[in-house]
């Protein structure tokens, strides 16, 4: 089914900050005039005549995301490097909804995506554009799972990756890492730190950088779990979707998925959902902006939890996230560490889904929205379990 010619509906790129349009039969980065975050453009009409509900029902669960390859950027199947991922489980939470008073609570787990975290969704979208447009070496800094699911693609595409990660990073993702045979570069710092190494050698080493946000499909292959959520629902949105936030791409991408099905006359009611940031409270740049009213972030300085994929201390497209969040009518909100590690035990023990200390933050900000009274009990909520708690085992097992 993926062999042959795609009809992508691809059409342009575009920058979300001064709007300027670019060619994706290049290879583009970032706005090259103001540095703004490139966000693929799809011609609605065109996919309109490709791809309705019907349709996909009948396309195959084991397709993973790559059922909805006319909204993805991929021109040939013959560059698509899939290794299953997507078609996760929208699961509903019925024994912890009702501890927690809630008729409609789900889990959108993605733990069981190859490399068990959501990274490899958009990992295997980048790196299939990436091998499509020839491009051969590729890097990243990581605070560890991104890393290991672009190690991972780049294996099976047969490109070089060069991972920049902090030095403190959970051993599984090293491992993972080298593993898979990227070249692995450790830093002192944070991932702020791992970029900034990354950037003063990128050129001279003609190495690709797929930064998070710095690069334009990463977000096209995430956006695709806003789509299964939708599916999963019958095609009616949830009220609330409550997702940890680093540098944004799970956040963003859920949003211009949902947003893509609705100007496709795919939804059945317009209602959309209210979009809830989860930071830690010991690096939480992007709660502080949202309630301070900022359009931009600042620098967390000396950022520390017990959640990696969280800890980052400026996220590249702060603008687009504080968007969403308003737009929407959502929400930002910081938890503690020691409420991600009762939010672990708890969904855990009720649900048997071990959740990575990133996806445990989501049920721990369930709890201060309840008490806030900011969701209704009969409102649909989703929770993403954005990884498996078993690559966090060493950490989490400490804290027993
Ligand atoms: C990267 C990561 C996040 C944060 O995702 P963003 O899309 O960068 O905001 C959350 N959870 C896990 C497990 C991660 O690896
Ligand atoms: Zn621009």
């Amino acid at each position: 089914m993926l062999s042959a010619k795609i009809n992508s509906a691809l059409k342009t790129l575009y920058c979300t900050k001064c709007g300027t349009i670019y060619d994706p039969s290049r290879v583009n980065t970032v706005c090259p005039k103001c540095g703004g975050v490139l966000y693929a453009d799809y011609d609605v009409e065109y996919a309109k005549t490709l791809i309705n509900c019907d349709l996909l029902r009948k396309r195959p669960r084991s397709l993973g995301l790559w059922r909805f390859m006319e909204l993805l950027p991929v021109k040939e199947g013959r560059n698509i490097i899939s290794l299953g991922e997507g078609a996760t489980p929208l699961i509903k939470a019925k024994r912890l909804g009702e501890i927690l008073g809630l008729k409609n609570l789900y889990i959108k787990d993605e733990s069981l995506n190859p490399t068990g975290t959501f990274k490899a969704r958009g990992l295997s979208v980048a790196i299939s554009k990436a091998l499509e447009l020839g491009i051969k070496k590729v890097g990243m800094p990581t605070a560890g799972n991104a890393g290991a699911a672009l190690a991972a693609y780049a294996a099976r595409a047969s490109i070089k990756a060069v991972i920049y990660t902090p030095k403190n990073t959970p051993k599984t993702m090293l491992t993972e890492i080298t593993m898979y045979g990227a070249e692995l570069r450790l830093v002192d710092g944070t991932i702020a730190d791992a970029g900034r190494e990354l950037s003063k050698v990128k050129d001279v080493e003609g190495i690709f950088d797929m930064s998070t946000m710095k690069e334009p499909y990463r977000l096209e292959g995430k956006k695709t779990m806003g789509y299964e959520i939708v599916e999963d629902l019958d095609w009616v949105t949830p009220d609330v979707i409550i997702y940890p936030t680093g540098g944004g791409t799970g956040l963003l991408g859920i949003w211009k998925g949902i947003n893509e099905l609705r100007v496709m006359g795919l939804l059945k009611e317009e209602k959309l959902p209210r979009m809830i940031s989860v930071q830690s409270t010991g690096c939480a740049p992007i709660v502080k902006a949202f309630h301070e009213g900022k359009e931009y972030t600042e620098v967390w300085t000396n950022p520390k939890t017990i959640a990696p994929g969280i800890k980052v201390p400026k996220p590249y497209a702060d603008y687009l996230i504080l968007k969403v969040l308003r737009e929407s009518k959502g929400t930002a909100i910081a938890v503690s560490d020691k409420e991600i590690l009762d939010a672990i035990k708890e969904l855990s023990k009720t649900e048997g889904i071990l959740p990575c200390p990133e996806g445990a933050s989501t049920l721990a900000a369930l709890h201060k929205l309840l008490e806030q009274g900011l969701i209704d009990k009969d409102e649909i909520v989703v929770l993403v379990n954005t990884g498996s708690g078993l690559k966090y085992i060493d950490l989490i097992s400490q804290y027993i």
